[in-house]
């Protein structure tokens, strides 16, 4: 099954968990408002439970990567129920609060702990303050907050769901009451456990490979090149594929395309450019250290390893030129261009090799230099302009983005005013 099939399978699966729900818990009677209202607090609380389970799954990096190749249009459904998806479990109190006659405020979000069925209730208000935080953060400001915060925020949605799941028990009348949302919420429950279990033992780094740093240097401002060999199991990979490094047990894992893979030896060439604290802690790891290493993910570049004489235009904007370098390195007689936009030539690693190998089918956009443009070298931004200056047939071709995601945004509005049909254009993004 291919990966979009996989992906359909997926979706249709997260909808046949959810649409039996309506008429699995205690149905209201009708002519009843505050009965209605306490059938749509049911639907929506049930509704809610596997909304949150699903986004622990999809957002669970170990599991989801048992099925599928690449985790970008699995996180994107994350996102996507993160988003919308919330809005259900939030519903579930206003229905609750009204249903009860309730002021939804002081219902919903004042923690009282004088009964135990107010106890209960409260469970649930924790959860729900966890959930408010971490869609705040997550669907609305998230663009406002560094990634580090956001992750250790994003954190506590793993509180939600078992706090949600307490304080259903004791309260829950169709629970209580009704088989069927018994089994489903034990349903719930034990996924939970199976997916928590599967969940620790990636994090205790089962499954990682080790491989020790045989080298590591600058090789342009800001650039550095790691070259890391097995000990022990070897990671395969193809070409436009990534991996996550570790640089210690339970330490921060980031994603990092190959650069280059040896068939023979096994080892592996990553090339990062400094962003943030991982990155610099990772500039400082000395050769002979160990680095875990979980993978391969991706499936970008896929269509050109499946067919490597296709004619391909290679599109990068700074460091997103490292799922690119082994193709153009390793095909010779490929119909393949490259275009790499860059502030100065200083950041343009490799560029001396890969022009090389293509001549003046390796174009370089430099925004930042004022001294006149030559033959296969642009000023100013990647343009439709620019690229039709070299490509006479530009639907000829399959396109290969990758860099910030306003590059890729302003490349693929150029691509489509040329007339590239949306399936030829590949994207890889360099942050989720
Ligand atoms: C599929 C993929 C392939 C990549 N390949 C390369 C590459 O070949 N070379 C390269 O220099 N960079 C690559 N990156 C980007 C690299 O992962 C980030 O630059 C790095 O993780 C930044 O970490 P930091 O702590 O140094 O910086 P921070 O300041 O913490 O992060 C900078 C940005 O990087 C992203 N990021 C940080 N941590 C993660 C994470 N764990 N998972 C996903 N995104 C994260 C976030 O968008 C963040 O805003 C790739 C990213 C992805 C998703």
């Amino acid at each position: 099954m291919n990966e979009h099939s996989k992906r359909r399978v997926l979706a249709w699966l997260i909808v046949a968990s959810m649409a039996p729900l309506p008429f699995l818990v205690k149905l209201p009677t009708w002519s009843i408002p505050g009965s209605v209202w306490l059938y749509a607090s049911a639907v929506t609380g049930y509704v809610g439970l596997v909304m949150l389970l699903w986004m622990y799954i999809l957002g669970t990096k170990s599991v989801m990567g048992l099925y599928f190749a690449d985790l970008a249009p699995v996180l994107s459904m994350h996102k996507w129920l993160g988003k919308y998806g919330t809005l259900a479990v939030f519903f579930h109190p206003i229905a609750t609060a009204i249903s009860y006659g309730d002021n939804l405020i002081s219902y919903a979000l004042v923690p009282n702990l004088s009964q135990s069925f107010e106890r209960s209730v409260t469970w649930g208000r924790f959860a729900l303050y966890a959930l408010l935080v971490v869609w705040v953060t997550s669907a609305l400001i998230r663009g406002r907050i560094a990634f580090r915060p956001w992750k250790y925020i994003h954190y506590l949605s793993y509180a939600a769901l078992p706090l949600a799941l307490v304080h259903v028990p004791s309260i829950g009348s169709s629970y209580r009451s009704l088989d069927f949302p018994r089994v489903y919420f034990m349903s719930i429950v034990a996924l939970l456990v199976i997916f928590s279990v599967l969940r620790l033992r990636h994090l205790f780094s089962l499954g990682r490979a080790r491989y020790t740093v045989v080298k590591q240097a600058e090789i342009s401002p800001g650039v550095y090149m790691i070259l890391l060999q097995p000990h022990g199991r070897e990671i395969t990979v193809s070409r436009g594929q990534y991996l996550y490094l570790q640089t210690s047990l339970l330490g921060e894992e980031h994603p990092f395309s190959v650069l280059q893979h040896d068939v023979t030896t096994g080892n592996i060439t990553v090339a990062y450019k400094l962003f943030g604290s991982w990155t610099e802690k990772l500039s400082q790891v000395g050769e002979g250290a160990s680095v875990f290493v979980d993978g391969p993910y991706g499936e970008f570049t896929e269509e050109v390893n499946a067919d490597p004489a296709a004619p391909r235009v290679f599109i990068a904007g700074g460091i997103g030129i490292t799922p690119f370098v082994d193709h153009v390195l390793s095909e010779q007689n490929a119909d393949q261009w490259l275009f790499h936009a860059c502030k100065v030539p200083e950041e343009a690693p490799f560029s001396a090799q890969l022009r090389q190998r293509l001549g003046s089918r390796y174009v370089s956009i430099f925004s930042r230099v004022n001294t006149p443009a030559g033959p296969s070298d642009e000023r100013g931004r990647i343009s439709a302009e620019i690229l039709a200056r070299y490509l006479p047939d530009p639907a000829h071709y399959h396109y290969y983005l990758c860099g910030s995601d306003g590059f890729m945004q302003t490349t693929t509005q150029s691509l489509t005013s040329l007339g590239v049909p949306s399936t030829h254009i590949h994207r890889e993004a360099f942050s989720w």
